[in-house]
């Protein structure tokens, strides 16, 4: 029986984010330790005055024991037994879809069809399902001991070696925190970082190989083999990654003791009865949608969060899309996907973070990803931090900027992209901005609190009116 609260609090953001503070923390105590001539802070003995030239330990049993002691914290939120006492019935086991208008759940141990399962009927049904982790076909692999976030986060001990198998937000969140608490971790791409944000992705890879991660590029990974498997004491197992690069066929390994695969995610609606109720969906990215989280095909089931294709596997668009199905299933509203605005970040220090429209309706009326507007089509306002004097002051994000795309010739933003150590707080500025229509001269007109490192954004509206008043200068 799988717990209350799903991916995020489980296996997903929540831990992630308990490794990452304490990860922050270690590259922090070593920035102070091997900078002391420049930040004037050092370790001494208590009550001593020598100055020790130290590293940071850490204490991986600790740093594990405190997420799960955060993660207990924030459950009840999510618990049954706060559904249950806002007025939810809960049903605990499979749901599957025995008809259009009928639901069997499946307990543990039982199978669909056998007489006691409960079987509910439904004017309406809300799929929400999510997603797990995709899991490629390589030789060796499903019988191997690898690590996907549903058991990276009941690890015992700390990998001597960590091999990540996957270039995207989960894996190198794990590969900065990892290299933090001292696994030599080798990140295996096969392709560009950060869905090609070349610009991006080459600052974010900077910083992570001065943490120690190692990056072998364009590989194809071509077996795994066990070496010596996970032992019922906690102690970690042992394989070997057999592994190619691109026009070059002779095979290397690489031995680790973690094995992450972190390729992305596949939604779950396999074995659920979709067919019986006739919900349409694609095999591995989800069920098809409409402007209003309707299933396409049945519009009386609508779908949130990672088990929708086409929209942004993320905890607050999962939130976001249950709002817009309580209002429109239930209050008749028109609360339409392609409105919404949703920011992404990724974690890692510097944080990455983009916010446009994420979705937008195709001539059929479906939701289909929004497309990115080309180079030609946009002005793009840029500011460096590393002249923004919070940056300076707190020597960080010297390779970060702000960079804020406009439909050409007009104040109109379409997307805007964030690095920094703030990039998360920094960017909902921005959202608000591009949901209620607010153009880049009101953020440019915005007053911001100085020094702070969200002056990067109000400085991009700067340049915009900068332009404008030179224009009028020239008489244009
Ligand atoms: C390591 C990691 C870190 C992440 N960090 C972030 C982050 O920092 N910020 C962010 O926004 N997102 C993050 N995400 C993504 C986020 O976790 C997901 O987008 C979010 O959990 C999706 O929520 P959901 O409700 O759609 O699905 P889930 O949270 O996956 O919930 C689905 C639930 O449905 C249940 N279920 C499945 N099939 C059935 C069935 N047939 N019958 C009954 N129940 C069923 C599952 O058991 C589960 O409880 C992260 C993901 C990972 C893996």
């Amino acid at each position: 029986m799988e717990l209350a609260g799903g991916d995020c609090l489980n296996a997903g953001c929540v831990p992630s984010k308990a490794l990452l503070r304490c990860a922050k923390l270690v590259r922090e105590a070593r920035k102070a330790a091997s900078r002391q001539n420049e930040f004037g802070v050092f370790f001494t003995k208590r009550g001593e005055s020598e100055v020790l030239d130290l590293d940071v330990g850490v204490d991986f049993a600790k740093v594990m024991q405190r997420m799960r002691r955060l993660r207990s914290s924030i459950a009840p939120v999510d618990g049954h037994a706060r559904g249950v006492s806002i007025g939810s019935q809960v049903f605990q086991g499979r749901g599957v879809f025995t008809s259009p208008y009928t639901i069997e759940v499946v307990e543990d141990g039982k199978k669909l069809g056998d007489a006691n399962n409960p079987v509910l009927r439904f004017r309406k049904a809300v799929i929400a399902t999510g997603g797990r982790p995709t899991i490629p076909d390589v030789k060796g692999l499903v019988s191997a001991p690898y690590a996907t976030n549903l058991n990276l986060f009941n690890l015992q001990s700390l990998p001597e070696r960590m091999v990540v198998l996957g270039a995207g937000i989960v894996a190198l969140e794990m590969a900065q925190a990892f290299a933090a608490f001292g696994s030599k971790v080798t990140v295996l791409q096969r392709s560009k970082l950060l869905s090609g944000d070349v610009e991006a992705g080459k600052v974010i890879r900077e910083t992570l190989e001065q943490d120690g991660v190692q990056f072998l590029d364009e590989v194809i990974v071509k077996e795994v083999e066990t070496l010596r498997s996970r032992g019922s004491d906690g102690e970690l197992p042992l394989m070997r990654v057999g592994l190619t690069h691109k026009g070059n066929s002779q095979l290397t390994s690489l031995e680790c003791e973690c094995l992450l695969v972190a390729i992305g995610r596949t939604a779950n609606v396999q074995n659920m009865g979709l067919e019986s109720a006739n919900i349409s969906y694609h095999p591995t990215q989800g069920v098809l949608i409409n402007d209003y989280a309707q299933s396409i095909s049945h519009p009386n089931v609508y779908a949130v969060g990672d088990c929708v294709a086409h929209v942004p596997r993320l905890t607050h668009m999962s939130g976001e899309m249950a709002k817009v199905v309580v209002q429109n299933s239930l209050f008749g509203g028109e609360w339409r996907m392609s409105t919404l605005v949703v920011p992404a970040v990724m974690y890692t220090d510097p944080e990455y973070a983009v916010v446009r429209k994420v979705v937008t309706i195709d001539t059929n009326g479906n939701v289909v990803p929004s497309p990115k507007l080309s180079a030609e089509e946009v002005d793009v306002y840029r500011a460096e931090l590393r002249s923004n004097d919070r940056a300076i002051l707190d020597s960080s994000d010297t390779n970060g900027y702000v960079k804020i795309s406009c439909i050409k010739g007009t104040g109109t933003i379409v997307s805007c992209t964030i690095v920094s150590s703030r990039a998360g707080e920094m960017i909902n500025e921005v959202s608000l901005a591009i949901k209620n229509g607010i153009d880049i001269m009101g953020l440019g007109r915005n007053v911001h609190a100085y020094p702070t490192l969200g002056e990067g954004v109000m400085s991009c509206g700067l340049q915009f009116i900068g332009a404008r008043w030179k224009k009028m200068n020239e008489g244009g």
